[in-house]
């Protein structure tokens, strides 16, 4: 991980943040939380009740579905880093409005930074829009891609739309059970873009050194131990 900045400080600022109109009607700041040091972010769309009355993200009904998820591919809350694309709560749930969402992109932007994930987990359209402009979650979730500037994003629907409709549980679930195989494929693609960075960096080479790519195992492990 390099980052110029800390998680923390992002989170104090979001804390106290004027930037728009939410921060009028907001209990709390929902920043977001998790391990700092996690290949894996995952993005929601803003604070609900429960996450304004508390200040942590997905604490309420979605967020215990998420758990179950994460839980479902052996990974938990304190494995990746949570967050959302606002960090305070529309009134009633609405959805946030585009100068809302734009006010607050800079510290999602910052967030981005701070960690250096390998993959952005979407969940919802507001997340999904941000990464990958004008694509249909119903045609692009379960599957790794790659936005305009390079991110590896996993997009998902997101799990408050399976309390409404029973149907994308299971949807839900098959996905998630893609999402170890796609954090491998976003590390591999990484890893052999970074060498291919140094091999040109290098020239005329020989050859550039061939690639000590870890097994999947090894990867997992490491994934684990970072987190
Ligand atoms: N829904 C979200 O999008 N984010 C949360 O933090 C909670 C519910
Ligand atoms: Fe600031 Fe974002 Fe909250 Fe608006 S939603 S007040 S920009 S932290």
């Amino acid at each position: 991980m390099d980052s110029g900045e800390s998680l923390d400080r992002i989170a104090e600022e979001v804390r106290t943040c004027p930037r728009c109109p939410l921060a009028s009607t907001r209990t709390h700041a929902v920043p977001g939380e998790g391990n700092h040091l996690s290949d894996v972010l995952l993005v929601g769309e803003g604070p609900g009740a429960r996450e304004d009355a508390t200040g942590r993200p997905f604490v309420g009904p979605a967020g215990q579905l998420l758990d179950e998820l994460l839980g479902a591919i052996g990974w938990e809350r304190g494995h990746v880093f949570i967050t959302n694309v606002v960090k305070c709560r529309p009134p009633g749930n609405r959805d946030p409005e585009p100068d809302e969402k734009a006010a607050c992109a800079p510290y999602l932007d910052r967030q981005e930074r701070a960690l250096d994930a390998a993959v952005v987990v979407t969940l919802g359209r507001h997340s999904l829009q941000r990464y990958l402009p004008g694509a249909r979650i119903s045609a692009v979730h379960g599957q790794l891609r790659r936005s305009f500037s390079g991110q590896h994003v996993f997009p998902m629907y997101h799990p408050a739309a399976a309390l409404h409709q029973a149907s994308l549980r299971e949807t839900l679930f098959r996905d998630v059970r893609a999402l170890p195989a796609a954090l491998l494929a976003a590390r591999e693609a990484l890893g052999a873009e970074r060498l291919s960075l140094v091999a040109q960096r290098h020239e005329p080479a020989e050859a550039a050194p061939s690639v000590p790519m870890a097994s999947a195992d090894e990867q997992m492990t490491l994934f684990e131990e970072r987190a």
